[in-house]
């Protein structure tokens, strides 16, 4: 599936030029007829000028590579989520799936990194578990930043999870520009002790590592951290998980933003449930981001996601596909259709803002991807849409007939062939 498209310059491989009927940088305006000119893996110019040795698209739409801000990977065997008629129902069953599945993590990843970049993702923001292996990632094309999950509601397991957190920034030091870049997954406010998230958000901190957390995805969770109560604490008590006491009454998602705030970067999974004054704290908090998982918050028929007013407040919210699990696949590009679809009158600009400089910000990865700008790295995504419009670099764009038909990380082609097939 590697492997440049026909008709492109491969005398050269350290310079080429990509032309589409429109290139839309996210960062300014489209452009019609657009040259993306690329040196080195990286972005030195963006013009009209026709070029002769163009590759080019045709009619193909070109826009920054798709940032997947939120995923779990070892999930993508499963051929469709896991059905549950609750929130608690489906954790027994994604416990008991990682309790009886007969693939390993890393080959369920493996399919879940093929299937991110045939759809024309990118960047993943990937919550890695046990058995996670970095060759994983040093094999593929993608960049990532690998979140360690870290799951412990007992205190006598916290000082175990803060070793597993600190080696897994170890490698930091030496991954390069082009490996992935390191961070935490304190799980849950449910799985994971009050003292120990306290800790990690002070390691993240220390080591100025991004930090992702599943918060206010629930009314059962928020029931459970408000007074010990409800279908979660049922459902912990019943499978040993849950101790008494750890968690104080009455309290709130707000605690943990303020604790995560100290991150350098730190990502709010889901936020389905974010009450006013959360969401006025996170718009004084740039460095906190939303991701919003469109597909599984609909699987899970969650009340309407504040995502709009998030974004109207000024907080930056990202996408993400959280994974197989509550998700019939794995594609970036299959979040902002459905959005689309179900928000005509939002512009389609931000929703692929969303999908690309947003989570590029989120995950702390703003100056490398996210945008088609000078400097950096050529990171793109190519769509054929459904029809055409010359006036409207988005016409047809986000409409379920658009087709990707190839990406590329960092000036290399990550797939095409398979997609042009
Ligand atoms: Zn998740």
């Amino acid at each position: 599936m590697h492997g440049p498209p026909p008709n492109s310059a491969a005398h050269n491989p350290s310079r080429q030029s990509i032309a589409g009927r429109w290139v839309i940088p996210v960062e300014g305006s489209p452009i019609e007829h657009g040259i993306i000119e690329i040196e080195n893996g990286r972005i030195v110019a963006l013009h009209q000028n026709p070029a002769e040795d163009a590759v080019s698209f045709g009619d193909a739409v070109i826009v920054p590579g798709l940032i997947n801000a939120h995923t779990h990977l070892e999930f993508s065997s499963l051929e469709q989520p896991l059905a549950a008629d609750s929130f608690a129902a489906w954790i027994r069953a994604v416990v008991a799936h990682r309790r009886t599945r007969s693939i390993s993590n890393a080959a369920a990843a493996k399919i879940g990194l093929h299937e991110s970049a045939a759809s024309g993702t990118v960047t993943v923001g990937e919550i890695a578990t046990k058995g996670w292996s970095g060759e994983l990632f040093a094999d593929t094309d993608l960049r990532a930043v690998i979140f360690r999950e870290l799951l412990a509601l007992h205190p006598d397991r916290i000082p175990g999870q803060l070793s597993i957190a600190s080696e897994h920034l170890e490698p930091a030091q030496e991954s390069g520009e082009s490996g992935p870049v390191f961070g935490l997954s304190p799980h849950a406010p449910y799985s994971v002790h009050p003292e120990l998230f306290r800790e990690v958000c002070g390691l993240a901190a220390a080591r100025s590592a991004p930090i992702a957390f599943h918060l206010a995805e629930t009314r059962e969770e928020l029931q459970l951290l408000d007074s010990s109560t409800g279908p979660l604490v049922d459902l912990f008590r019943e499978m040993g998980f849950w101790i008494d006491g750890q968690i104080e009454a009455g309290t709130r998602p707000l605690d943990y933003l303020q604790e995560m705030a100290r991150a350098p970067q730190g990502i709010v999974i889901h936020g389905n449930y974010l009450s006013d004054s959360e969401i006025e704290f996170l718009a004084e908090h740039s460095n906190l981001t939303v991701v919003y998982c469109p597909r599984t918050h609909h699987f899970f028929r969650h009340a309407p996601h504040p995502w709009l007013k998030l974004h109207e407040r000024g907080v930056r919210v990202a996408l993400g596909t959280d994974s197989r699990a509550s998700n019939p696949d794995l594609s970036l590009w299959n979040e902002i259709v459905f959005l689309h679809e179900r928000f005509p009158d939002v512009a389609p600009a931000l929703l692929l803002q969303m999908a690309t400089r947003n989570g590029a910000g989120g995950l702390g990865i703003a100056e490398e991807t996210g945008s088609i700008v000078p400097g950096k790295a050529a990171d793109l995504t190519v769509i054929q849409p459904a029809h055409r419009d010359d006036r409207d670099a988005f016409a047809g764009l986000l409409s379920s007939g658009s087709r990707v038909v190839a990406a590329m990380r960092g000036g290399k082609w990550i797939q095409s062939a398979r997609l042009r097939r």
